[in-house]
């Protein structure tokens, strides 16, 4: 039996998970604003940074001069690099051991879906004293000027903790 409230009710519950599942499949995100993922687990100091293409490089499409295709060449190379953009404590002793940058739309020929692409790099680092991990400096505001915040997810052997940075924060304390 369907009163006009439990109809109501299913109405806009549907409706709600239409917007949910849109927002999902457009995969829409706000310029400016990152979002990093870090995970210390043993020895091992994992980053995953999930970036619109505008923060880092001002468009979000194939370059189409070769102006804008220097601009995202070094962009590409600074992330697939990471030098300066994540620094564990120096006494950890963490190195970079594996890096990957994916960012499809700036291959030539390719398109952004729904005018948005975005740019997504992973990183490991092995630390010889994990131990004496603390906090993670973030060099990302630094090096790129379009960057106004960054959403952290931070997990640990203890659970997870989120952390928003706006600028000049930098330094991320570390979960255990
Ligand atoms: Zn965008």
């Amino acid at each position: 039996m369907h009163t006009s409230a439990t109809w109501l009710m299913s109405l806009m519950l549907s409706l709600s998970t239409q917007v949910a599942a849109q927002h999902k499949h457009s995969h829409a995100h706000e310029h400016g604003v990152v979002r990093l993922d870090v995970a210390v687990q043993g020895e091992s100091l994992t980053v995953n940074l999930d970036a619109p293409l505008d923060s880092l490089v001002g468009f979000e499409r194939a370059p189409r001069n070769d102006k804008e295709r220097q601009a995202a060449d070094e962009v590409l190379a600074r992330l697939k690099s990471g030098a300066g953009l994540f620094n564990g404590d120096a006494s950890a002793q963490c190195t970079l051991s594996k890096a990957e940058v994916k960012a499809p739309v700036l291959e030539a020929g390719a398109t952004a879906k729904g005018g948005h692409a975005d740019l997504e790099a992973s990183y490991e680092f092995r630390c010889t004293l994990p131990a004496q991990l603390r906090t993670l400096d973030l060099g990302l505001f630094e090096a790129f000027k379009r960057i106004q915040r960054i959403d952290v997810q931070v997990a640990g052997a203890r659970g997870q903790v989120k952390v928003t940075l706006r600028r000049p924060a930098r330094s991320v304390r570390l979960v255990r």
